[in-house]
């Protein structure tokens, strides 16, 4: 992958899959549907939830929590007054549960949010809270399934929340052969350029502590 499809501001890496709908790399597709092949014999329908997601996309979402015009939580999910920190807290605050706008591992079209589409009716609104893929929530089937199977078919769940500083996400499943050969790609100055170039809130501070926030959230994931 280049620098702009690293950072998510090209497309030229993905491709458009309809069934199920989502945007993944090209040559994560052909793994992702064997995968779901596989569960779907066994009974389930894993759907991904989200796929790609671009840079403009993570910007935004970047700076709606930064500004406070959206809800933030802290770890244990209560809700945090944006307006009394620092820049550098709620940088901190934002990481927990969102990516830095060009360190997102959905900008490489790798990475999926997966869901038991067979578990829920359509109109289910999906909130991808770890209760949902724990026992007795709709998903444990699946991400019980997942944790048996997905390594079969090239699949790791990056963020367990024992070396990567995101907080654990039972539902985000990354194919390793590409994701790997990404994470190594995405050095903190290709990182920085993508930044630097951007409208993004709390700007200075980010690239202020870039090596930092490289270190905890680019490069730091974790293994089964
Ligand atoms: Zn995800």
């Amino acid at each position: 992958m280049n620098p702009d499809e690293l950072t998510g501001q090209a497309r030229t890496h993905i491709a458009d899959v309809p069934l199920p709908r989502c945007a993944l790399h090209v040559h994560a597709v052909a793994p992702f549907l064997a995968l779901r092949r596989a569960a779907l014999a066994d009974g389930f329908d894993p759907i991904p939830h989200s796929s790609f997601r671009d840079f403009s996309r993570q910007l935004g979402i970047w700076n709606a929590k930064f500004r406070g015009d959206r809800p933030m939580l802290d770890a244990s999910g209560r809700l945090i007054e944006v307006h009394a920190l620092t820049p550098s807290q709620r940088i901190d605050a934002i990481l927990l549960w969102s990516a830095l706008p060009g360190a997102s591992r959905h900008h490489w079209g790798t990475d999926i949010d997966v869901i038991d589409a067979r578990a829920t009716a359509p109109d289910y609104p999906v909130k991808l809270t770890p209760e949902e893929f724990a026992p007795g929530g709709p998903y444990a089937g699946l991400a019980q399934w997942l944790e048996v199977n997905a390594a079969r078919f090239g699949f790791f769940r990056p963020f367990r929340g024992i070396l990567s500083g995101v907080q654990p996400e039972p539902w985000h499943f990354s194919f390793a052969p590409l994701a790997e050969k990404a994470r190594r790609e995405l050095a903190p100055a290709v990182l920085y350029r993508a930044i630097e170039a951007a409208p993004l809130l709390g700007k200075e501070t980010v690239l202020s502590r870039l090596d930092e926030l490289h270190a905890r959230y680019v490069a730091s994931i974790d293994w089964p």
